[in-house]
Parts: structure tokens; C-alpha cells; sequence
């Protein structure tokens, strides 16, 4: 079904793309019949994104800007961070309550020293049903050439690589790292050698410094077998100086790849999944975009992250996360830490997204370097 890429003039103010549905109670069956845990607005507990290190070897300025993340910016100490075996622990319990799927992130992951280890530890999870956990990993894709064959070895099932910009001096723009798009472009090539599919090639647009890129980006990545995804700019964290006017919406976006590559749109491949889907007319491969801002899909998120030192934190915009660290560390068994799970969850009516244009969201927010996008 080819679906209609209303043109967009420039002229029209971004807040006229903004979409806000009200969060229907989206039941969602569970394989098994029993029923996953649900927060306020019946979203089940699905996905879990793990933070390995607060650190990163990238200065993004829409996530980590060099002002606020300088030299003397106070990192967490080593002896903070939950340690293999109690990350894994952790991840048993979540996925006994629905987790399905668990994302590994940072700060960026592959700097946390033996990360295969862990991998190798989260590989082996089951769900209630007999169910492998789906293993993924986000990436800035420096650091992948070396890693690539032992995560896939330890049992990644998959990777997604963020790449802002395939010329140099933009990708030096957003990234502000004195790493090559060379590098990260050889990691992507090393990955696929190794034997992982269809990455998903994340490219945060932000109007003014890398959407000229757009199109080269997509050309560069159709018929390559990875995915293209473009993110709207987004006002995570409280450093970025996010403004409205630098946000391109994604509806321009595919205006933009439809007018040289006829694209039609894709149906999820799940309830709950982040990206809109559209395939090439041509059939050389598909392409995704992340509409945080124009159209949010606070309705369908199953997302819980655990930052790197175990503070449980329901979405990317909260402002404050419920301790397991320090219980675990304290002793509490099992039951006491699902227990802390799921009254967090069953509290939960995280909907940032949704009421960003309302005015109703302030308060400092986390920075997602600490706690993964
Ligand atoms: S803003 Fe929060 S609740 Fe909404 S989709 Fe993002 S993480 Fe989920």
C-alpha cells in the first residue's frame, strides 16, 4: 500500500508536524498467556537497555557536549559500576518479568574493558517461555573493528552503529571526536563480515549542521542489506541547548529520499518498535525514521533502562531513577529486587514525548550518555 509523503513547505513551522495520540491501553498478548507486568497506561515490561559505562570516546553535541562533559567532568568511578555477574542478575529478574529484549549501552559500550564477557553472560537468558533473549548492542562504531568477531561470538545477536555524517568535517561537527567516518564505516564492513545483518545505521539530523547529508547518507546505504535510520534532534538531557527549529521532521525526510528513491511504508515489525519502517520501491532495502518530537509513541513504550551503577529509570526523559544497586550490594535477595522492579514499573506513566509541547515536562533530566538513547 504506497502511502501519501505530504510535501511539507519549509514555511510550516516544525510544531505543525507534532502529532500527540493520547496513550490508548495497548494490550499487548505475551506469548505465554501469562500476564507481563504493566504500568499505568497497560504497557508491558519488553525491552530493557543496559548502561556498561558512563563514559565515551565521542563529544556529541546533542548528547554529550564538550562544554559540560570536559576534562575535569566527574565520570563514575570504576568501583561504582555493577559488575558483570550483578548485571546479570538484574537482567534474569527483569526478563522474568516480560524483558524480552535487552539493549546494551552507555555512554559508548565498547570502551567497558572485556565487554564480551558480559555478552557471552546475557546469552544464555531465557524467557518463561524457553525464549532466547534478543541481544543487542548501539554503538558510535570507533572501536567495532577490533570488537566485532568476539561480540558476535559471544552471542550479539544484533547491531545498531550511530554515524551522523559520511563527510568528515560534518561528522566532526556532530561528534566533535578525532575519529574518522573511515573507521566507523570499516567497523559496519568488519560487523557484516563477522556475520551480523541488517545493521541499523542511527544518523541523528539536526537541521542546519548535518541534513545536507540526508540523501548521500541513503544513497550510501541502499542495497547494502543494513538500514538507514534518521532520528528527529531531541531535547534529552539538560546540556544540548536543544531548540524546535533545529528538529527535521521525519515526514521531511522521507520527502526528501521519496523525491530521488520512490519509498512505501512498512508495517511495524512489533508493537512497541521505536522506528517507522519504509521499503524502496525498487526493492533495494528499507530505511527508518525516529519521530520523538513530530510523532511520539509514548502509547506503545515497553522500555525500562538500568543505568551502569543499577538505578532503574523508566524513561529516556526522567528525571530520577529507583535504586537496585545498593540493594543488591546490600544483600537483598531475589524476591526483594523483583519486588522493587515491579512497583517501579506498576507506577510508571512515563509519557515525555507526548506532553513535551504541553509545558507541563520541566525539571532537570538525565543525561543520556549515563543512561543510553
Ligand atoms: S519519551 Fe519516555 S515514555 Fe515516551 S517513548 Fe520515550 S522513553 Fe518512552
Amino acid at each position: 500500500m504506497a502511502t501519501h509523503i505530504p510535501i511539507f513547505p519549509a514555511s510550516v513551522p516544525v510544531s505543525a508536524h507534532i502529532s500527540t495520540p493520547a496513550p490508548a491501553a495497548t494490550i499487548i498478548p505475551s506469548g505465554d498467556g501469562t500476564t507481563p507486568l504493566r504500568d499505568t497506561f497497560q504497557r508491558p515490561l519488553r525491552d530493557l537497555r543496559i548502561s556498561v559505562t558512563d563514559r565515551c570516546n565521542f563529544r556529541c553535541t546533542y548528547c554529550m557536549p564538550r562544554e559540560t562533559f570536559g576534562s575535569d567532568y566527574a565520570f563514575l568511578p570504576h568501583s561504582a559500576l555493577l559488575r558483570f555477574e550483578e548485571i546479570t542478575r538484574l537482567a534474569k529478574l527483569f526478563v522474568a518479568q516480560g524483558v524480552q529484549k535487552i539493549r546494551i549501552t552507555g555512554g559508548e559500550p565498547l570502551l567497558r574493558k572485556e565487554l564480551e564477557k558480559l555478552i557471552e553472560m546475557l546469552a544464555v537468558l531465557q524467557t518463561p517461555e524457553g525464549k532466547s533473549v534478543e541481544l543487542t548492542l548501539t554503538t558510535n562504531g570507533a572501536l567495532l573493528q577490533k570488537k566485532a568477531r568476539l561480540l558476535k561470538e559471544a552471542g550479539l545477536t544484533r547491531l545498531t552503529v550511530s554515524l551522523d555524517a559520511l563527510d568528515d568535517t560534518v561528522f566532526r561537527a556532530m561528534n566533535d571526536a578525532d575519529y574518522s567516518v573511515a573507521e566507523v564505516l570499516q567497523g559496519i564492513n568488519t560487523a557484516h563480515a563477522v556475520g551480523f545483518e541488517n545493521i541499523k545505521i542511527n544518523m541523528v539530523v539536526k537541521r542546519g549542521t548535518n541534513d545536507q547529508e540526508i540523501l548521500p547518507f541513503a544513497r550510501h546505504f541502499k542495497g547494502s542489506g543494513h538500514i538507514a535510520r534518521f532520528i528527529e534532534y531531541m531535547d534529552v538531557g539538560n546540556s544540548n541547548q536543544w531548540q524546535l527549529e533545529h528538529v527535521v521532521p521525519s515526514r521531511d525526510v522521507i520527502a526528501r529520499i521519496h523525491a530521488e528513491f520512490p519509498l512505501t511504508s512498512l508495517d511495524a515489525n512489533y508493537t512497541g518498535e521505536v522506528a517507522e519502517r519504509w521499503r524502496y520501491v525498487d526493492g533495494s532495502g528499507e530505511i527508518g525514521v525516529i519521530s520523538s518530537v513530530t510523532q511520539p509513541f509514548c502509547g506503545d513504550c515497553t522500555r525500562a533502562r538500568l543505568s551502569t551503577e543499577g538505578k532503574l529509570f523508566t524513561c529516556l526523559f526522567a528525571s530520577h531513577g529507583v535504586d537496585l544497586g545498593a540493594p543488591l550490594r546490600q544483600g537483598s535477595d531475589d524476591a526483594q529486587l523483583q519486588n522493587i522492579i515491579t512497583r517501579c514499573w506498576q507506577a510508571r506513566d512515563d509519557r515525555y514525548s507526548m506532553l513535551r509541547s504541553s509545558g507541563l515536562q520541566d525539571g532537570k533530566k538525565i543525561e543520556m550518555s549515563y543512561i543510553g538513547g
